[in-house]
């Protein structure tokens, strides 16, 4: 399906303005990664996310009698939750599944699993599962729309979306989301994380620049493919970045802080005093600059309690923003009559 915009006016002041513009989304409406997105289909969600973000009833409820299935095959807490009330928000009824319980435990397969809750008529499935690719493999094997919900340590391309909306928010650049002039520093476990391959992709798409910055055990040099650049100190890079976004370090996918050579942290007082966000470090940010966490955050390693409480965390606007960006995605994927201001042909 051809997803077309209209006539963005952007009555709420300051919010996109697209009224000349007819916008596309050539999709086959998963939305499995923003790798490989170009700008135009990332603004095209993002600009109905910002409307929703303002105004959650705009659309009114385009999805009654539609359900969506939350397929998680591994943990979450915002994430499920956010599509549920995205979903819910507009209308559509919510069934959550969760591998613990399920046939799963029975040895039924990936695919079978996903075939099967197909087969009750489901309109879109969010698929969460630890292996990169899952989510993409059950896509190419069912009907219905799929949506990544973190796939292994490959995307999580919500959690993207979010994160840009949260930045365009507190930079002033919903108009457009244009993010040229912006840089954002991605510190951690860059190496496990979906979030950190979701962001550069997005970011960088729409005109930021992104500097990785990690001991070379979770930030190697070849994660400048990606787009971004790589540097060790933190401490070189915070004082001229508009953003620092914190990751947590992904133990549960094998990450390891190093053996302490090659100035690697080696155990985390170490790493916490070199690639912590400090009450210290945060002090030294430009004045409007913000940190970023996408949770859950390990309290006293990646981040100092006082900065992820204090004026400069937009984590909670971070999870806030994520309601409406699901929702402009699961309007996309499943379609509906959403109203006017948009138009889905
Ligand atoms: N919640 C994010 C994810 O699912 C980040 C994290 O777990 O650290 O990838």
């Amino acid at each position: 399906m051809w997803w077309r915009m209209r006539g963005w006016r952007g009555e709420a002041g300051g919010l996109p303005s697209y009224d000349a513009q007819v916008m596309t989304i050539d999709s086959t409406n998963n939305l499995l990664g923003l790798q490989g997105m170009d700008a135009g289909s990332i603004r095209a969600l993002l600009a109905p996310a910002a409307r929703l973000m303002e105004n959650r009833r705009a659309f009114g409820r385009p999805l009654a009698g539609r359900t969506v299935v939350n397929l998680f095959f591994e943990d979450s807490t915002r994430t499920r939750v956010s599509f549920t009330v995205a979903a819910q928000a507009l209308g559509a009824g919510v069934v959550q599944f969760g591998a613990g319980g399920s046939s799963v435990s029975k040895g039924e397969t990936l695919l079978d699993t996903a075939r099967t809750v197909e087969a009750m008529g489901v309109d879109a499935l969010v698929v969460r599962h630890s292996s990169a690719g899952a989510a993409g493999l059950i896509a190419e094997h069912v009907g219905a729309p799929v949506i990544n919900a973190g796939d292994g340590a490959h995307e999580h391309p919500t959690q993207g979306l979010l994160d840009i909306l949260s930045l365009a928010q507190s930079h002033d650049r919903l108009g457009g989301f244009d993010l040229s002039g912006l840089t954002v520093a991605i510190v951690g476990d860059i190496l496990h994380s979906r979030v950190a391959r979701s962001a550069i992709a997005g970011l960088t798409t729409l005109g930021a620049a992104v500097v990785c910055v990690g001991p070379a055990a979770l930030c190697p040099d070849g994660i400048a493919s990606l787009g971004c650049s790589v540097e060790r100190d933190l401490d070189a890079v915070i004082g001229s970045v508009d953003a620092v976004m914190a990751l947590r370090v992904q133990f549960e996918r094998g990450a390891e802080l190093g053996d302490g050579a090659d100035g690697d942290p080696g155990d985390a007082g170490a790493y916490a005093m070199r690639y912590g966000i400090t009450s210290e470090r945060a002090d030294r940010m430009k004045a409007g600059a913000v940190v970023m966490h996408p949770g859950p955050m390990n309290r006293g390693l990646e981040i100092e309690s006082a900065v992820a409480d204090g004026p400069r965390c937009v984590a909670l606007k971070q999870v806030a923003a994520g309601v409406p960006v699901r929702m402009a995605v699961l309007l996309h994927s499943i379609g509906g009559d959403v109203g006017a201001g948009v138009a889905v042909t």
